[in-house]
Order: C-alpha cells, then structure tokens, then sequence
C-alpha cells in the first residue's frame, strides 16, 4: 500500500529536520516557537508542585512539548481513589511513591526529559532551593500551606508562577509575574478551605486545567502568545462557561506588597 502524499511529505519534513527537533516537528510551525523557541523549552527548567490529576497532565504536557528538566515534588504514596484522574500512574504502583511512578511514566513517554522526583512537602526550608533551579513554577498542591510557601519563593527570587485550582467542576488560572500582577495572596487575602483530602473532581477538570497551565508556561517560557498575568481565568465545566476577570495587586499584601517605611 502506498502512504498519503501527507505522510510521505512529513517524513520528508522530518528527514531534513536536525534529529533532536523531530519530535517537534509538528509544534516548530506555531507562531512564537520555531527552532529559537524550542530551544528556549529545551534548555528550561520548571517545577511542578503537585502530580495529581492537575500537576501530573502539566508534566505531561510540557514533557510533550520538550521541557528538558522538570522538578516534581508531592509527597505520599499512590492510594486507589487517585486513578480516577492521575493519568501517570498505573495500579501496580498502588503504596509506593507517586511522584517517583510519575517520573517514570514520564520518562517512558519521553526519555530526553530529565525528571527529578522530591517524595516531600515543599517547605520554607526547601522551596528556594527548588525554585533557585526553574524558569517557571507551577502551583499545584491541594493544600494551601504548600502553594503559599512557592508564592513566597517565587516572590523572592522574581520567577513566574503559574496558580491552578479546582474544586468539582470548576477552576481557576492566572499567571503570577512577581512584581508586576497580583500574587497568591492577593487574590486569597484569608486562608481558603480547601486544604483537606477528600475534594470532589472529575478527572477531566484538572485534565482540562492542566492543559491550560501547561500552555501558559510555554508561553512564559517562548515569549509565545499573551499569559494570563493579570487575569484569572474561571472556568465552569458543568455549565461551559468560561469568566476573565481582572485582578489587581493589593498594595498591603503581606506576600508582594510595597515596603513599608520601616521595611526601607
Ligand atoms: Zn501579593
């Protein structure tokens, strides 16, 4: 049988690529990447905070996209009500450590991809080392302490921090550039409650959200595109509907606020 003249004219794309970009092939041509931008995802470093339903289709697809180094933490073994959503893991590794079961699904699904796995809640003790290593972190944990430690780190070391949050059907995404749009705690001033195991989620949500976050680091990473600085983006998958809505920075935040006289 003779192949598609498609087919035969993207093997011939792929023959006169450089052997390292072939896999690409097929994102090369979107505006705002090119060689110069996947070299960019290339020679990247992102932290992933969080590889459950949300954190893991993040890594997913920026191990798709090429990212050449992502630092995944989560702490705590793979439980059976987890499948439902987490699409890196597999039921064999039920009790061991899910973040160590995601950097080998990753590592299986693209092995030019360097994954290092913490077994570990991010602390204040450990985050800045982690963040000190990215170009961009992606908040994912399901408890608030976690996400406001990253806030905290990115804040000080001025790295860009992709903020994703789900409850059930709904979701929100902004883009966090330390210094010129809102951060974590000025868009949750008080401490939400929704640091609890047991929260209820459809696999596609985060499916959906991690897509989307996924999309914003590579575009904070190529230049590609507009992020959502500024603007968090709800999401309401049970009606469809989708909100942007402007955020300011609070010039109190405790977290990125302008320094007080006394600070000076
Ligand atoms: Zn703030």
């Amino acid at each position: 049988m003779t192949a598609p003249a498609a087919v035969l004219d993207n093997r011939a794309r792929v023959a006169q690529t450089p052997a390292g970009m072939a896999r690409y092939l097929r994102q090369l041509p979107i505006d705002g990447i090119g060689a110069a931008g996947q070299q960019r995802l290339f020679d990247a470093t992102v932290l992933v905070a969080g590889v459950g339903g949300l954190g893991g289709t993040v890594a997913t697809h920026l191990a798709a996209a090429g990212v050449g180094r992502l630092l995944l933490t989560h702490e705590g073994p793979l439980e059976l009500p987890d499948l439902n959503r987490q699409t890196l893991m597999s039921p064999d590794w039920l009790g061991h450590s899910r973040v160590a079961c995601a950097r080998a699904a990753l590592h299986r699904f693209n092995p030019d991809v360097d994954v290092t796995a913490m077994d570990a809640r991010l602390t204040d003790a450990n985050a800045l080392a982690l963040v000190a290593q990215a170009q961009v972190a992606v908040s994912c944990r399901l408890n608030f302490e976690e996400r406001e430690v990253l806030n905290r780190a990115c804040i000080a070391l001025g790295v860009p921090m992709i903020e994703a949050a789900m409850w059930g059907m709904e979701y929100t995404l902004t883009t966090i550039v330390p210094g010129q749009t809102p951060c974590l705690k000025c868009i949750f001033p008080a401490f939400p409650d929704w640091d609890h195991l047991g929260f209820p989620v459809l696999g596609a949500v985060p499916g959906a959200l991690g897509s989307l976050a996924a999309a914003e680091v590579v575009k904070v990473i190529t230049g590609m595109g507009t992020p959502l600085a500024g603007t968090l983006l709800h999401g309401d998958m049970g009606e469809m509907t989708f909100r942007r809505i402007r955020i300011r920075r609070r010039a109190d935040c405790p977290a990125c606020g302008a320094p007080t006289r006394g600070d000076e």
